[in-house]
């Protein structure tokens, strides 16, 4: 090793003690996680950076933290105002010189950011991709000492991304313009193909590319047929009462609808969708974030810039459209890294309702005279196969959804986070001869009728069709006439899922047996179908979680409900004295500490996780009040 390169590493080191003195000072947190830690690294080394971190993995603090403690500034882009405005908020509720400059700010809020600027007091600014372009905008930051490039949502450069947004493409101009500075990419979803195309669109060079375990463990994930949707979501909500959730349904109509039913049962709900009013959609979106609501009744619209970190539950009413967008959308669950769940109620019937649409709209650009992409589509049905299959096999969700995005998966043991390791639901008693009476069915029918009179004639019903086709002749009618329609229906769903049936025809549609369905007639194939327990309470994912410090905190310690249930009010209140989301105020984490050690004095206080030196001396006492049991609320 050379003297220069033992220097650097002196350097460095030394770099990151102050940093982690500094993260400990300013934000409350002890520890970096691993990947926090390498990707700090490279950045203090002003090396080229991308880091693909999952949804609450700590993106934020691995530019945020080399900021603190490198001279010069750090200059974030963003996407949404809405993201720029959370952080920005958060970091100054900790101390932190940090600004942004959007076009929803009006001249004297840009000219006092200008003017910061000017001084040299910022550490770090946010800005959206089209201000980086304004003639010498860079240039002018450059010359005030700009000393790194943080790139968020990086994955919006890619066309193979699930968010392309073009001006992300401008981007590409930011190496040649402010040459020598080191440009970090960071997003929470980039496959291997999204990767390639950030490091070759922002013109990375030798860049460290970092991509963690993509699996959230305290996510549980729940797959269930669609019922009394009504009902099943009112169960759900059950266990997850005064906290927050997203439920996603398809349609603006099914939006509202549900979310008309939520409110007359007492729910605190609200409805968001593409349809309203840009004005309603924002006190929508706002409300959730002050906590004023609980529960987001939303199509696919409702997401991006969502920050609140204490989402318990997500939960979707039918089928998403692909395993990428159902990671998106379950991801905003448990940012704060404690249990959260994600439930699925799904049919046989969204597959085609989906399928349908895309075809639709496919059309529907070509009688418009553009000429749509048959690839494409192709592409769209595919990925909806697969989350059609993810829906209806029997195997660990956690499992097939890491294998999805290329990951191996390790472990042989039980996720314990999810319905089929936590065997709320069960193989059906003889799946294989049970699967080989459907596909009979099936054929006797001459593959010529659909799931409904399948099912009619499995079950032995008397139905005018059964009289006019003289399927009650038939051997295989009546075989499973001690199960319920909702039974056989969800196996013929999953044969579907597994492609042993298909489903074909050209007016309506029919069931036909696939080759692999042909193999499980001829007994060279075994097939693992579920049964559904009736009502089965769910073990985990449970308000009950709460009851115990999570288990980053080394330590089991009981969380006193009541009390933390006084904190969140009192955050509440604080917030709105503030004009900020109340999760800037604290986490969720942070509260849970403070309602199991019960801190009582200002030095207790500030050793809680989470308490930076700000917070302590601004919110201490009012919370310590709180503690000790004079209701500030
Ligand atoms: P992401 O952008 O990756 O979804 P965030 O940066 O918003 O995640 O961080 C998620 C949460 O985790 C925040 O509440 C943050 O304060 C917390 N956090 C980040 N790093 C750490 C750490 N090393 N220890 C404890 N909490 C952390």
């Amino acid at each position: 090793m050379g003297a220069h390169t033992r220097l650097n590493l002196a350097v460095m080191q030394a770099g990151i003690l102050e940093l982690r003195a500094e993260v400990a000072r300013v934000f409350g947190i002890e520890s970096l996680r691993p990947f926090q830690e390498h990707a700090i690294e490279a950045s203090l080394a002003g090396r080229d950076l991308v880091l693909v971190l999952p949804t609450g993995g700590g993106k934020s603090l691995c530019f945020q933290a080399p900021a603190l403690v490198r001279p010069g500034l750090t200059l974030v882009v963003s996407p949404l105002i809405a993201l720029m405005k959370d952080q920005v908020d958060g970091l100054r509720q900790s101390g932190v010189a940090a600004a942004m400059l959007t076009s929803a700010q009006d001249v004297s809020e840009r000219r006092a950011v200008h003017e910061a600027l000017e001084r040299r007091e910022l550490k770090l600014l946010y800005a959206a991709p089209e201000r980086l372009v304004l003639d010498g905008f860079l240039e002018r930051l450059v010359a005030l000492g700009l000393c790194a490039i943080a790139v968020d949502e990086a994955h919006c450069i890619s066309h193979w991304g699930h968010d392309f947004r073009p001006e992300y493409r401008q981007l590409g101009t930011l190496r040649a313009r402010a040459s020598g500075i080191p440009v970090q990419a960071f997003t929470a979803t980039a496959n291997e193909r999204v990767r390639r195309d950030i490091v070759s669109e922002l013109g990375l060079s030798d860049p460290l590319v970092l991509v963690a375990p993509c699996d959230r463990p305290n996510l549980t994930y729940r797959v269930q047929p669609r019922r009394e949707l009504l009902n099943q979501i009112r169960g759900v909500l059950e266990r997850h009462r005064g906290e927050a959730g997203i439920v996603y349904a398809i349609s603006r109509k099914e939006v509202e609808r549900l979310d008309a039913e939520l409110r007359k049962s007492g729910v605190k709900s609200v409805a968001y969708h593409a349809g309203l009013d840009p004005d309603v959609r924002r006190r929508a979106q706002e409300a959730f974030a002050r906590e004023e609501v609980d529960v987001v009744v939303a199509t696919v619209a409702f997401g991006m810039g969502i920050d609140r970190t204490d989402v318990r539950f997500v939960l979707h009413a039918a089928l998403p459209k692909g395993l990428e967008q159902y990671s998106q959308e379950t991801g905003r669950a448990g940012r704060d890294g404690l249990p959260a769940e994600c439930v699925l109620f799904h049919s046989g019937s969204d597959f085609f309702s989906w399928k349908n649409l895309m075809e639709r709209s496919h059309e529907e650009a070509r009688a418009r005279g553009e000429s749509p992409d048959p690839a494409a589509l192709e592409g769209s049905i595919e990925r909806l196969s697969q989350v059609r299959n993810f829906a209806t096999r029997m195997v660990c969700r956690h499992r097939q959804l890491v294998e999805h995005f290329g990951q191996a998966w390790e472990s042989t043991a039980s996720c314990e986070a999810c319905d089929v390791c936590l065997a709320e639901i069960e193989p059906a008693p003889d799946s294989t001869i049970l699967a080989q009476k459907i596909l009979s069915a099936v054929v006797r029918c001459e593959q010529r009728y659909g799931a409904a009179h399948v099912t009619d004639v499995l079950r032995g019903a008397a139905t005018q069709n059964i009289t006019r086709t003289g399927h009650e002749r038939l051997s295989v009618y009546g075989l499973l006439r001690e199960n319920s329609v909702g039974e056989v229906r969800g196996w013929i769903d999953q044969l579907v899922g597994q492609d042993l049936l298909r489903v074909a025809g050209e007016r309506y549609p029919v069931l036909v047996v696939s080759p692999t369905g042909g193999e499980v007639l001829r007994r060279t194939r075994e097939v693992t179908l579920y049964a559904l327990p009736p009502e089965r309470a769910p073990k985990k994912g449970t308000r009950q979680s709460r009851r115990t410090l999570a288990p980053e905190a080394g330590e089991i310690l009981p969380v006193d409900e009541r009390l933390f249930e006084r904190l969140r009010e009192l955050r509440r209140t604080l917030a709105r004295e503030r004009g900020v989301p109340p999760y800037i105020i604290f986490n969720d984490r942070t509260l849970e500490q403070m309602a199991a050690h019960r801190p009582r004095t200002s030095e207790e206080f500030r050793a809680i996780k989470g308490v930076g030196d700000k917070k302590a001396a601004e919110l201490g006492p009012a919370f310590l009040e709180c503690i000790a049991g004079g209701d500030r609320v």
